[in-house]
């Protein structure tokens, strides 16, 4: 369904979406299908959980277009890291003061597609808990602390590293740091 209007998937309502799909491997293709219809199968089905939005919630600028090609993220099909088509506001909830708050549309692209954060992760804390925590001098100290040996020396503190490289923006550490999690 839309992720803005939550109406229900409707082909001829996704045409900017269904455009964007840029890979060969997912569809579900049948023969004679168009690209088109093996995009709209996929989508119908939605396996993947592909985040889109209609075209009248695009044009409404309730929503975001997204750039693929621009985003990091994995297509295997037992996973559920697709990119997004689209962004909507999300409410999420800060785990340092508790408050909800909006990760907008505009920053989500701007995370996923300028700072090049994986598409699974998120902000943890809102926009003025961020800036607290990163002007505190003792994340670096910190870090320094928990590198000390050249690596973390527990999954806690492997945690702990990918959160500040979260903080610090620094998405290629993060996703150095994350690969090396224990799969579960
Ligand atoms: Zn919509
Ligand atoms: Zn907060």
């Amino acid at each position: 369904m839309c992720s803005s209007c939550k109406q229900g998937i409707s082909r001829t309502q996704m045409k900017r979406t269904l455009a964007l799909l840029p890979f060969d491997g997912i569809f579900l293709a049948h023969e004679g299908d168009s690209r088109e219809d093996s995009l709209y199968r996929t989508l119908v089905s939605n396996p993947l959980g592909i985040r889109w939005a209609c075209d009248a919630c695009l044009e409404a600028g309730n929503a975001l277009i997204g750039r693929p090609r621009k985003q990091r993220y994995t297509f295997n099909p037992m996973d559920v890291n697709a990119p997004y088509l689209a962004y909507t506001d999300r409410h999420l909830p800060c785990d340092r003061c508790g408050e909800k708050f909006v990760f907008r549309k505009e920053e989500q692209r701007y995370w996923y597609e300028e700072l090049n954060f994986v598409v699974m992760s998120y902000p943890k804390q809102c926009a003025p808990c961020r800036r607290t925590l990163r002007e505190g001098r003792s994340l670096n100290t910190e870090l320094s602390q928990l590198l000390a040996d050249g690596e973390p020396q527990s999954v806690s503190d492997l945690r702990r590293v990918i959160e500040i490289y979260t903080l610090m923006e620094k998405p290629e550490r993060v996703a150095y740091y994350t690969s090396r999690l224990p799969r579960n």
